[in-house]
């Protein structure tokens, strides 16, 4: 039977490249999306047309509640995912003397407590299978700080200290854990940003394509990468802010 991931935001972006990649792998997937039904069920089709498995997952990962009523059914049915990719990610800039509880708090529970949340409700079996991958996307926001995302840079930081920590908690158990760092990504989420002017602070000169993330995800689940675990690993053309 194939191996599962799990894939939070798998609806656009760069999570709906890491569930085609991880497809193509031969994993089965579970493609999670929160407001993006129609595209997730595309996404799973197209993945399904390819001679993969996939299933389209509604909830937000922000709602630990509906994560747990989701994910708890699949897992008892199917055992608990091979990979978790908590992707599902928001930005809301603004300088921090600006910044609402509202643009703080949702940012944080939807990078951060969203991995916290969906990783929990999957960890116990995986620990009793004692195999597994979990992996999170943070960005070079949370690396390196950039002014306008304290809110973002203090979600993003906050998965690689989580993920150092998880690292370590579960290593005995044959389950590695690690961090993709993305930088400037073509997807929606750049798409108000002054690329012309942006890309200009990209040794590489140009945006990073989804694919490049879900390269880089695609090796850290495989089994060759066994022997990683704790780390992050930066996907930014050499960018350093
Ligand atoms: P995107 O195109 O804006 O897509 C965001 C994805 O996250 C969507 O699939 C969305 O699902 C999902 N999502 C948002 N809130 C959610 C929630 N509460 N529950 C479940 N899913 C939720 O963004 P992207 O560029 O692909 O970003 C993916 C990840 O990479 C994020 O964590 C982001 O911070 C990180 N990243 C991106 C860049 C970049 O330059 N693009 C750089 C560094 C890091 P629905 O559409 O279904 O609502």
């Amino acid at each position: 039977m194939a191996r599962i991931a799990l894939i939070t935001g798998a609806s656009r972006g760069i999570g709906r490249a890491i569930a085609l990649k991880l497809a193509q792998d031969g994993f089965s997937i579970w493609a999670n999306y929160a407001t993006g039904k129609e595209a997730a069920e595309s996404l799973c089709r197209e993945i399904v047309d390819l001679g993969g498995a996939a299933i389209p997952v509604g909830f937000s990962v922000r709602d630990s509640k509906s994560v747990r009523e989701s994910l708890e059914p699949l897992i008892e049915k199917h055992g608990p995912p091979h990979v978790i990719v908590s992707n599902a990610g928001i930005t809301k800039d603004g300088l921090l003397a600006m910044m609402s509880d509202e643009e703080w708090s949702s940012v944080i529970e939807t990078n951060l407590t969203g991995f916290f949340n969906v990783t929990r409700v999957c960890i116990r079996e995986m620990l009793r299978k004692r195999a597994g991958r979990v992996i999170a996307i943070s960005s070079l926001s949370g690396e390196a700080g950039n002014a306008g995302q304290v809110n973002y840079a203090a979600s993003k930081a906050g998965l690689i200290g989580a993920c150092k920590a998880l690292a370590k908690e579960v290593a005995k158990r044959n389950i590695t854990v690690n961090v993709v760092a993305p930088g400037f990504i073509e997807t929606d989420m750049v798409k108000e940003l002054p690329k012309d002017e942006l890309v200009k602070q990209v040794p590489l000169l140009r945006f990073g394509k989804p694919e490049e993330v879900a390269a880089a995800v695609s090796f850290l689940a495989s089994d060759a990468a066994g022997y990683i675990t704790g780390n992050v690993l930066s996907v930014n053309g050499v960018m350093y802010m």
